[in-house]
């Protein structure tokens, strides 16, 4: 029997296995499916997490140490998908992917989120194969040569400066006039000659053939006007899907309490309305979706797991 399990390798979910350990808990597993560091890992700079300043180090770069740090104190890393949470008496059990079972007696859920599709033409088709959602890992195919971006957050416009210094230019499409990404990035932006902000426009299609995506056709929504862009790759950053079937029972139905978007209703100790099951970091309700919170997430909710095993002994 765990003390306890902690799903999602992100930062919530390293921090609470960091605290959970060194706080003197020794049976203590984190389920997580890919190499632990979460979305971070996807970006190609961090520059709002204090204490670290170097924006020449990806997001895993800047996790690597994090990994290193948790497993020191004694964290196992199990790496498999977490498929079914179930409360029987004062236990949970955890079903693996592939029907492998775990019990435990208090569970952190810290399953983050994954990026959003858009929903234009060809956006499946060529996924993967000249449409993607990782600069950091896709940028490099494009060196010199122009690409778009969708999307006017603040994952859009760093990924498209990002790409501004590898890629020839930058087209930033953007569905509205104003962009919702910070200021200071939007000022950055600015600076960049070769990023090309196209407002009120979509993208209509994304076409190609066997050998991937050969372009996109964005569409002005004011004007109709249609601009194809040829030899393009394409990244997608329209927002993120929150993770939240692992709390889903065998019926669909969730196993604790959830707001309408789909976060999981937490108090300010990360407690769900399950005695033993907490939640930390990008699922939670109201969840600022940065490191350094969902760090501290991940800090409260294994001080939470102690006292509340204590209670239980
Ligand atoms: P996540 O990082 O999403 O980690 C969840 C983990 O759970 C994942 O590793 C996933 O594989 C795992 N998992 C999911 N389901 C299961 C399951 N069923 N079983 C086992 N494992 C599972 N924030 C900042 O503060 N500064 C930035 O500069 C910044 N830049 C960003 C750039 C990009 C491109 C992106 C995508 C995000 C950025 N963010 C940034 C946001 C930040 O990355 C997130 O807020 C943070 O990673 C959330 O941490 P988390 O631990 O809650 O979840
Ligand atoms: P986001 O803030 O939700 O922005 C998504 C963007 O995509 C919005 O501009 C949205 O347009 C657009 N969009 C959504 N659906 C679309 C569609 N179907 N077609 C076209 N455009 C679409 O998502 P994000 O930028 O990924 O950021 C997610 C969270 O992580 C945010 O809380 C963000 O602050 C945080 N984050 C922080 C940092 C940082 O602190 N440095 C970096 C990255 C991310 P509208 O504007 O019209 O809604």
């Amino acid at each position: 029997m765990l003390d306890c399990a902690i799903i999602g390798g992100g930062p919530a979910g390293l921090t609470a296995g960091l605290y959970a350990t060194r706080g003197g808990l020794e049976n203590v597993t984190l389920f997580e499916m890919g190499m632990p560091g979460g979305q971070i890992t996807k970006s190609s700079e961090i520059e709002n997490y204090p204490g670290f300043f170097d924006s020449s180090k990806t997001g895993l770069e800047f996790m690597d140490t994090w990994q290193k740090q948790c497993f020191h104190f004694g964290l196992k890393h199990v790496m498999k998908k977490v498929e079914l949470i179930v409360k029987t008496g004062e236990h949970f059990t955890i079903t693996l992917e592939g029907g492998e079972m775990v019990e435990a007696l208090s569970v952190i859920v810290a399953t983050g989120s994954v990026p959003k599709r858009a929903g234009f033409n060809g956006e499946d088709e060529f996924f993967g194969k000249g449409v993607s959602t990782c600069a950091t890992c896709d940028g490099f195919f494009y060196k010199n040569k122009p690409v778009t971006v969708l999307g006017g957050g603040d994952t859009a416009l760093e990924e498209a400066l990002f790409l501004s210094n590898i890629c020839s230019d930058v087209y930033v499409v953007h569905r509205r006039e104003k962009f919702k990404a910070a200021p200071p990035t939007l000022e950055r932006v600015a600076k960049k000659e070769n990023i090309h902000l196209m407002t009120d426009s979509v993208i209509d299609e994304a076409y190609g053939g066997m050998m991937g995506l050969d372009g996109v056709k964005i569409k002005n929504t004011k004007t109709n006007e249609v601009t194809e862009m040829k030899n393009t790759g394409l990244f997608v950053f329209v927002g993120l899907n929150i993770r939240n079937d692992v709390l889903k029972d065998e019926n669909g139905k969730f196993i604790c309490a959830m707001s309408d978007s789909g976060q999981v209703i937490v108090d300010l100790r990360m407690r769900t309305d399950v005695a033993g099951l907490f939640v930390a970091g990008d699922l939670r309700i109201d969840a600022p979706k940065q490191v350094v919170s969902a760090a501290a997430d991940g800090s409260i909710a294994a001080l939470e797991v102690m006292t509340y095993l204590q209670e239980l002994e």
